[in-house]
């Protein structure tokens, strides 16, 4: 099968969270089973010069925005047999320091940046001498596809391929005034409050829930819950509607880049029969944040966007309880500033238990990973989360709030002690997380147990292998094929 994947970001080209993850070990998974895959994502500032290998194709093309043309040029990487990546490259919008903002505010001009990019995910579809058989969006910021391709069809594009899109986070929605629908070219009567419009505004995300053929999201429970009132972000009501066309399917890890065995980041391999290395982490991770390396210390740790989703206030109250205990907390994190204040107002107050760096950083996210005997993920909302599944395979106990992905992915040590993987609590309350703290501490004195858990969580397998044929099932239904 061919399949057109359109992301505003590709790991490792551009990435801002588990989007660019998942995007592009979907696209590698569907290429590994036989099938043709390929990307389309904006050429970013840099990624030219990390990647010489690229070719600019011979193809200039001009289109409509509003009442202008607009230009873009393509370049395209071979990644691997039956994977190939297109860039989209318009200086203008996307040679920029930031993919979505800078200094904390979003660039003024999204709307056009990613209708543009949506507009060359269909120009490509249907001009391309390959032909996709399905067109799969990720987010808002391909939200627009499905519309796109339906007023194409309109226009006489004879079987466009069926669309699908995924959901990977229904709070990021790309709403914009209603002015930036006359940019789209999209007739009027695709703006109604069963399309594209949200309460008088555009909608791009809503514009892909109902106009596309298929819609997923990235957790069989984050699905269920996106159709109540609590979750739906104000989509519940068209979610519902949509039922009939919406699954959810947990992502996979990238178990050749997340691992312990064969990991250039990490300061010494290890894995579920040969533990020692894991120690070694520890203790070196200990001295490079200027934490008392000291090896019987339970080590906690989280790495994440620090955004209102994530549970960073139940995390600051839980964390200023529980730090007179004996533990260490180290934090690899990015985004508001009065979150970083927070954590650094922690780290005034408990010298020489919590380390804490802000910003993004791959290697350190490894070697948190790795050095870790715990990773705190309370998350208000988690659609499918990634970090709590590379825990696992770390052998670091994920200690999650029991929500979206975190808790399909993982088992609670209260409810099943034999089979546990880590630990799990319900309410959204700095009381209730430190109480998994404490639950944790207990865990940590019992090595056995902790064995057990260590044991179980690395051979949990959420590897794309087994999930990339839950997206091909999809194709298949949307196809026929
Ligand atoms: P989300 O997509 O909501 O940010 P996920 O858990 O699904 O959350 O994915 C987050 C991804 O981003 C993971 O790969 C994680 O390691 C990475 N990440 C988040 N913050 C940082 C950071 N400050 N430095 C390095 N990697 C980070």
């Amino acid at each position: 099968m061919n399949i057109l994947l359109a992301s505003s970001e590709l790991f490792p080209f551009s990435k801002t969270g588990g989007l660019a993850d998942m995007v592009a070990a979907l696209a590698r998974a569907l290429a590994n089973e036989g099938h043709e895959a390929r990307v389309v994502t904006p050429l970013y500032r840099g990624i030219r010069e990390k990647f010489p290998a690229m070719r600019k194709v011979d193809w200039h093309f001009d289109l409509p925005l509003g009442a202008s043309w607009v230009s873009a040029e393509l370049w395209e990487l071979d990644v691997a047999r039956g994977l190939k990546i297109y860039f989209i490259d318009h200086p203008g919008y996307f040679d920029r320091a930031g993919i979505y903002q800078e200094n904390h505010f979003s660039y003024a001009d999204n709307a056009e940046r990613y209708i543009f990019f949506s507009k060359c995910v269909v120009h490509l579809a249907r001009y391309l001498p390959w032909r996709p058989d399905v067109i799969h969006g990720h987010d808002w910021q391909a939200g627009l596809i499905p519309a796109l391709i339906l007023q194409q069809k309109n226009a006489g594009w004879q079987n466009p391929p069926p669309s699908c899109l995924t959901i990977h986070n229904l709070a990021y929605q790309g709403v914009f005034p209603a002015a930036a629908y006359a940019l789209t070219n999209l007739p009027e009567d695709f703006f109604h409050t069963e399309g594209a419009e949200f309460f008088g505004l555009l909608n791009c995300l809503k514009a892909g829930i109902a106009f596309a053929d298929f819609i997923t999201t990235v957790s069989p429970r984050y699905a269920r819950e996106i159709t109540t009132e609590e979750y739906g972000c104000g989509l519940d009501g068209l979610l519902r509607r949509r039922q009939k066309q919406l699954v959810g399917i947990l992502n996979g890890v990238d178990y050749g880049e997340w691992n312990t065995t064969k990991n250039p980041h990490l300061f010494k391999p290890y894995s579920v029969g040969r533990l020692t290395g894991k120690e070694i982490n520890k203790l070196k991770l200990q001295k490079m944040l200027g934490l008392p390396a000291d090896e019987s210390v339970p080590l906690f740790g989280t790495i994440s966007r620090l955004a209102e989703q994530k549970g960073v206030d139940i995390q600051l109250g839980a964390l200023s309880e529980m730090l007179n205990t004996k533990m260490q907390f180290v934090l690899l994190g990015s985004g508001s500033p009065e979150f970083e204040r927070g954590y650094r107002e922690l780290a005034r107050q408990f010298p020489g238990k919590i380390a804490v760096r802000f910003g993004y950083d791959e290697t350190l996210a490894h070697r948190i990973e790795a050095a870790c005997d715990f990773f705190l993920m309370p998350s208000r909302f988690e659609p499918c989360g990634l970090n709590q599944m590379y825990s696992l395979r770390y052998g670091t106990i994920p200690i999650v709030r029991a929500t979206g992905g975190l808790d399909d992915s993982v088992v609670d040590w209260t409810q099943n002690p034999k089979l546990a993987t880590g630990i799990k609590f319900s309410d959204y309350t700095a009381r209730a997380l430190a109480k998994s703290i404490r639950k944790a501490l207990v865990l940590y004195g019992q090595p056995k147990l902790l064995a057990n858990c260590r044991r179980n969580a690395m051979r949990a397998d959420f590897s794309w292998e087994r999930t990339v044929h839950d997206y091909l099932a999809v194709y298949q239904r949307l196809t026929g094929v």
